[in-house]
Protein backbone atom coordinates (compact mmCIF):
# COMPACT_ATOMS: atom_id res chain seq x y z
CA UNK A 1 0.00 0.00 0.00
CA UNK A 2 1.39 3.44 -1.08
CA UNK A 3 0.63 6.79 0.54
CA UNK A 4 -1.56 7.73 -1.52
CA UNK A 5 -3.95 5.25 -1.61
CA UNK A 6 -3.71 5.37 2.39
CA UNK A 7 -4.47 8.70 2.04
CA UNK A 8 -7.57 7.88 -0.07
CA UNK A 9 -8.73 5.31 2.40
CA UNK A 10 -8.29 7.87 4.88
CA UNK A 11 -10.22 10.50 3.29
CA UNK A 12 -12.96 8.15 2.67
CA UNK A 13 -13.24 7.10 6.38
CA UNK A 14 -13.52 10.90 7.21
CA UNK A 15 -15.67 11.66 5.09
CA UNK A 16 -18.04 8.85 6.50
CA UNK A 17 -16.96 9.89 10.24
CA UNK A 18 -17.70 14.03 9.19
CA UNK A 19 -20.67 16.23 9.59
CA UNK A 20 -20.95 15.51 5.85
CA UNK A 21 -21.05 12.23 5.93
CA UNK A 22 -23.19 11.71 9.33
CA UNK A 23 -25.42 14.63 8.81
CA UNK A 24 -25.83 16.28 4.88
CA UNK A 25 -25.33 12.81 3.34
CA UNK A 26 -29.00 11.14 5.02
CA UNK A 27 -30.37 14.65 4.64
CA UNK A 28 -29.57 14.77 0.86
CA UNK A 29 -31.07 11.25 0.44
CA UNK A 30 -33.87 12.07 2.54
CA UNK A 31 -34.71 15.29 0.68
CA UNK A 32 -34.01 13.49 -3.02
CA UNK A 33 -36.65 10.60 -1.56
CA UNK A 34 -39.00 13.33 -0.79
CA UNK A 35 -38.66 15.09 -4.11
CA UNK A 36 -39.37 11.79 -6.04
CA UNK A 37 -42.16 10.84 -4.02
CA UNK A 38 -43.51 14.32 -5.27
CA UNK A 39 -43.25 14.11 -8.87
CA UNK A 40 -43.67 10.06 -9.43
CA UNK A 41 -47.70 10.39 -9.18
CA UNK A 42 -47.33 13.22 -12.03
CA UNK A 43 -45.57 11.65 -13.69
CA UNK A 44 -46.70 7.54 -13.42
CA UNK A 45 -49.36 7.15 -12.68
CA UNK A 46 -52.59 7.75 -14.61
CA UNK A 47 -55.71 9.07 -13.36
CA UNK A 48 -58.73 7.19 -13.65
CA UNK A 49 -62.22 7.91 -13.32
CA UNK A 50 -65.76 6.30 -12.82
CA UNK A 51 -66.94 5.99 -16.44
CA UNK A 52 -70.48 4.61 -16.76
CA UNK A 53 -71.16 2.05 -19.22
CA UNK A 54 -73.38 3.38 -22.03
CA UNK A 55 -75.27 0.02 -22.58
CA UNK A 56 -75.15 -1.35 -19.10
CA UNK A 57 -75.15 1.38 -16.36
CA UNK A 58 -72.37 -0.51 -14.85
CA UNK A 59 -69.69 1.87 -13.24
CA UNK A 60 -65.98 1.21 -14.80
CA UNK A 61 -62.74 2.64 -13.76
CA UNK A 62 -60.83 3.82 -16.81
CA UNK A 63 -58.13 6.21 -17.50
CA UNK A 64 -58.86 9.91 -17.82
CA UNK A 65 -57.38 10.10 -20.91
CA UNK A 66 -58.25 8.93 -24.83
CA UNK A 67 -57.64 5.24 -24.56
CA UNK A 68 -61.35 5.70 -22.33
CA UNK A 69 -62.78 6.01 -25.33
CA UNK A 70 -62.20 2.50 -26.77
CA UNK A 71 -62.39 1.10 -23.31
CA UNK A 72 -65.05 -1.98 -23.15
CA UNK A 73 -66.87 -2.39 -20.21
CA UNK A 74 -65.90 -4.66 -17.52
CA UNK A 75 -69.91 -5.80 -17.14
CA UNK A 76 -71.00 -6.43 -20.31
CA UNK A 77 -67.96 -6.08 -22.88
CA UNK A 78 -69.55 -3.74 -24.98
CA UNK A 79 -67.43 -0.60 -25.72
CA UNK A 80 -67.70 2.06 -23.24
CA UNK A 81 -68.73 4.75 -25.50
CA UNK A 82 -70.16 4.53 -29.11
CA UNK A 83 -69.72 8.07 -30.08
CA UNK A 84 -73.06 8.11 -30.68
CA UNK A 85 -75.50 10.09 -27.72
CA UNK A 86 -77.69 7.69 -25.10
CA UNK A 87 -81.37 7.89 -25.04
CA UNK A 88 -82.35 7.96 -20.93
CA UNK A 89 -84.73 8.12 -18.55
CA UNK A 90 -84.76 9.65 -15.51
CA UNK A 91 -82.81 6.76 -14.02
CA UNK A 92 -80.10 6.71 -16.51
CA UNK A 93 -79.85 10.18 -16.49
CA UNK A 94 -79.63 10.78 -12.56
CA UNK A 95 -76.99 7.73 -12.98
CA UNK A 96 -74.62 9.59 -15.90
CA UNK A 97 -75.06 13.18 -14.85
CA UNK A 98 -74.02 11.75 -11.11
CA UNK A 99 -70.70 10.83 -12.32
CA UNK A 100 -67.07 12.07 -12.65
CA UNK A 101 -67.59 12.31 -16.48
CA UNK A 102 -69.05 15.45 -17.78
CA UNK A 103 -72.45 14.90 -19.50
CA UNK A 104 -73.86 16.94 -22.05
CA UNK A 105 -78.01 15.85 -22.07
CA UNK A 106 -79.81 17.40 -25.40
CA UNK A 107 -83.64 18.08 -23.69
CA UNK A 108 -86.04 17.21 -26.81
CA UNK A 109 -89.49 16.27 -28.55
CA UNK A 110 -90.27 14.61 -30.85
CA UNK A 111 -93.10 17.50 -32.11
CA UNK A 112 -90.30 20.00 -32.04
CA UNK A 113 -88.75 21.00 -35.22
CA UNK A 114 -85.50 22.46 -34.32
CA UNK A 115 -84.83 19.50 -31.50
CA UNK A 116 -85.01 17.26 -34.34
CA UNK A 117 -83.21 19.95 -36.73
CA UNK A 118 -80.33 19.30 -33.99
CA UNK A 119 -80.14 15.76 -33.68
CA UNK A 120 -77.53 14.97 -36.64
CA UNK A 121 -75.71 17.75 -35.14
CA UNK A 122 -75.30 16.44 -31.47
CA UNK A 123 -74.73 13.26 -32.94
CA UNK A 124 -71.58 14.01 -34.90
CA UNK A 125 -70.67 16.03 -31.36
CA UNK A 126 -70.51 12.99 -29.60
CA UNK A 127 -67.75 12.09 -31.74
CA UNK A 128 -65.84 15.26 -31.02
CA UNK A 129 -66.60 15.21 -27.46
CA UNK A 130 -66.53 11.53 -26.30
CA UNK A 131 -64.85 10.22 -24.12
CA UNK A 132 -64.33 13.99 -22.08
CA UNK A 133 -67.76 13.67 -22.13
CA UNK A 134 -71.17 11.76 -22.16
CA UNK A 135 -73.91 12.72 -24.54
CA UNK A 136 -77.20 12.10 -23.48
CA UNK A 137 -80.82 12.39 -25.10
CA UNK A 138 -83.85 13.62 -22.66
CA UNK A 139 -87.22 12.91 -24.04
CA UNK A 140 -88.84 16.06 -22.37
CA UNK A 141 -92.03 14.04 -23.30
CA UNK A 142 -91.68 11.43 -21.48
CA UNK A 143 -90.08 12.73 -18.37
CA UNK A 144 -92.09 15.39 -17.78
CA UNK A 145 -91.74 15.72 -14.10
CA UNK A 146 -87.63 15.54 -14.60
CA UNK A 147 -87.67 18.52 -17.46
CA UNK A 148 -90.13 20.59 -14.82
CA UNK A 149 -87.35 19.79 -12.10
CA UNK A 150 -84.53 20.81 -13.85
CA UNK A 151 -86.72 23.85 -14.88
CA UNK A 152 -86.37 23.55 -18.27
CA UNK A 153 -88.82 26.13 -20.07
CA UNK A 154 -87.34 26.01 -23.49
CA UNK A 155 -86.59 22.88 -26.37
CA UNK A 156 -84.06 21.99 -27.46
CA UNK A 157 -81.80 22.92 -24.32
CA UNK A 158 -78.13 21.78 -23.94
CA UNK A 159 -77.53 21.05 -20.25
CA UNK A 160 -73.78 20.29 -19.12
CA UNK A 161 -73.40 18.68 -15.64
CA UNK A 162 -70.39 16.93 -13.87
CA UNK A 163 -71.01 14.89 -10.63
CA UNK A 164 -74.76 16.11 -10.25
CA UNK A 165 -74.20 19.54 -10.62
CA UNK A 166 -75.11 21.75 -13.27
CA UNK A 167 -71.83 23.60 -15.40
CA UNK A 168 -73.96 25.54 -17.59
CA UNK A 169 -76.93 25.31 -20.13
CA UNK A 170 -78.12 26.45 -23.25
CA UNK A 171 -81.55 27.03 -25.25
CA UNK A 172 -81.48 26.90 -28.68
CA UNK A 173 -80.43 24.78 -31.56
CA UNK A 174 -76.63 25.05 -32.70
CA UNK A 175 -74.57 23.23 -34.94
CA UNK A 176 -71.86 20.46 -34.34
CA UNK A 177 -69.17 23.14 -34.42
CA UNK A 178 -71.22 25.27 -32.42
CA UNK A 179 -72.08 22.11 -29.73
CA UNK A 180 -68.50 21.35 -29.78
CA UNK A 181 -66.97 24.85 -28.82
CA UNK A 182 -69.67 25.85 -26.25
CA UNK A 183 -68.97 22.69 -24.61
CA UNK A 184 -65.01 23.11 -24.20
CA UNK A 185 -65.25 26.55 -23.69
CA UNK A 186 -67.58 25.98 -20.40
CA UNK A 187 -65.50 22.96 -19.14
CA UNK A 188 -62.26 24.83 -19.36
CA UNK A 189 -60.70 25.24 -15.85
CA UNK A 190 -61.72 29.28 -15.28
CA UNK A 191 -65.25 28.37 -15.94
CA UNK A 192 -65.58 24.80 -14.13
CA UNK A 193 -62.86 24.67 -11.17
CA UNK A 194 -63.28 20.48 -11.49
CA UNK A 195 -61.69 19.81 -14.36
ZN1 LIG B 1 -71.65 -2.37 -19.72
Amino acid sequence: MNITSSMAWGQVRLAKDSFVGRCLVPAFHALWGFLIGLALPEMNETRHIIIICGHCGRPNRLPAERAAADARCGACHQPVFTGHPIEVDEAGFNRHSGGETATLTDIWAPWCAPCRGMAPAFERAAIRLEPRVRLLKLNSDTEPGLSGRLGITAIPTLLLMRAGTEIARHSGAMDTEGIVRWTEAKLLPSNHMKL
